[in-house]
């Protein structure tokens, strides 16, 4: 058989018509040079949007079953009509939903994992010569029932399809022209980066760059996928992430922000052994994502707990701490949803002495306060008042990035 490419096209790359065709003729152009490719796709533009707000007007707390019933219609919109379109051109294709392509994961709906992948039904239909066009984003139980893998999961779909597949590489196609050193959407002056490793693509990606879905960078990690993000609109390179560190040549990778995230205080906690435990056993038993964590003694042998979680899991969140500080005696719990949480990225980071110093030192001239900070070997990362957060971003990436090469 010839060499599997798979081929992944988001949201703005499929979001109209003359989008879905254009996306065709690229299908087209590989296919023509002799691979066999397999697409994957996100919903046209805003559709998952769209179909959250609907169910959202019908209910504030919908069951998560039904809701990946609802979004996985967005995904399945787009690989019919492409298809459609790949026809229209003289190209045998078919489309296939996460189900028909074999993709099994776990049942956490809304946020399930890919356990595994029978790849049977796809490697026939490209041995019959049709182009393979799938749905991102979704799967199924072993009980067949449709599952969604969380926000922007189509990125992981392509990339454990070309684990599973072995594919020569994987292209993830956009609307930007790779992965750049801050969102060019927020720092005009941010610049594409050629090649960056999996693991500062990892950091980058879990700390606010959405150009990728964290977990798709982690497979290919675990693969060693060839991975590419390149734009849908031009023929320019794109980025590729790979094994390879290059931290010779500039250690600080990228600056980002997280505005989706909300910082949870738990005031008058009694200073005693064994309650973080009890607070933090408890979040993670309802599957809480906590980030960040800061305690400072108060007064009278009380603390204060503070942590961050995302927005998405604040209404839950309050019911549990509500719950653990009426259990436990404490004064109270605040929630602040105005913060931002913005970092800098690279291998080595810490390494460099200066690098905290210049951080805090950037945020202060601005007069920036810093409410909470969190540090790793490859990041540096604060919480501050979300009003700031652009400020903060672009004078740290003038700072890190633009002062530096
Ligand atoms: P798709 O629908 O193709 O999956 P996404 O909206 O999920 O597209 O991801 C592309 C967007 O990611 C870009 O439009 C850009 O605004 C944003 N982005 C955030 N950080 C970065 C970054 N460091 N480099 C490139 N794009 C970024
Ligand atoms: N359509 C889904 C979303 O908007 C998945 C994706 O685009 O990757 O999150
Ligand atoms: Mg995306």
């Amino acid at each position: 058989m010839n060499s599997i490419v798979v081929l992944k096209f988001g949201g703005t790359s499929v979001g109209t018509i003359e989008r879905i065709k254009a996306t065709a003729e690229k299908i087209i152009e590989q296919k023509n040079k002799g691979f066999l490719p397999v697409i994957v796709v996100s919903a046209m533009g805003s559709t998952t949007n769209e179909l959250l707000g609907m169910a959202n007007q019908i209910s504030h707390n919908p069951k998560p079953r039904e809701m990946d019933v609802l979004l996985s219609t967005g995904e399945q919109i787009t690989i019919a009509l492409l298809s459609m379109a790949l026809s229209e051109r003289g190209y045998d294709t078919i489309s296939l939903t996460g189900a028909q392509c074999g993709i099994i994961t776990s049942s956490s709906h809304q946020n399930a994992r890919i356990d595994n992948i029978d790849t049977s039904r796809i490697i026939n239909e490209l041995k019959n010569d049709r182009i393979v066009i799938a749905a991102g984003f979704q799967g199924v139980t072993g009980n067949g029932d449709i599952t969604t893998l969380g926000r922007g999961g189509s990125d992981t779909t392509a990339v454990a399809l070309a684990a599973s597949l072995k594919a020569k590489w994987c292209d993830i196609y956009t609307d930007v022209s790779g992965v750049y050193s801050a969102d060019p959407r927020k720092v005009e002056s941010a610049t594409k980066i050629d090649y960056i490793s999996y693991d500062e693509m990892l950091e980058m990606a879990k700390l606010g760059a959405g150009v990728l879905h964290p977990r798709a960078v982690e497979l290919a990690r675990a693969y060693s996928v060839n991975l590419r993000v390149r734009s849908s609109f031009s023929n320019e390179e794109g980025t590729v992430i790979g094994m390879k560190n290059n931290m010779e040549k500039a250690y600080i990778r990228g600056v980002s922000s997280q505005d989706d995230i909300v910082r949870v205080s738990v005031v008058g906690v009694p200073d005693e052994p064994g309650i973080a435990f009890k607070l933090f056993k408890v979040l993670s038993e309802n599957h809480i994502r906590v980030d960040m964590i800061i305690q400072n003694l108060n007064h009278n042998l009380l603390n204060d707990i503070s942590f961050t979680t995302t927005i998405e899991s604040i209404n839950k969140t309050k019911e549990i701490v509500e719950n653990f500080v009426s259990k436990i005696g404490a004064e109270g719990i605040k929630i602040n949803d105005s913060v931002s949480k913005i970092s800098v990225i690279g291998t080595g980071i810490m390494g460099y002495g200066e690098t905290a110093s210049i951080f805090f030192k950037t945020l202060s001239e601005n007069g920036i306060n810093i409410q909470m900070i969190s540090t790793s070997e490859t990041r540096i990362s604060c919480i501050i008042d979300n009003a700031s957060s652009q400020l903060a971003l672009k004078n740290l990436h003038k700072v890190f990035i633009e002062n530096v090469s």
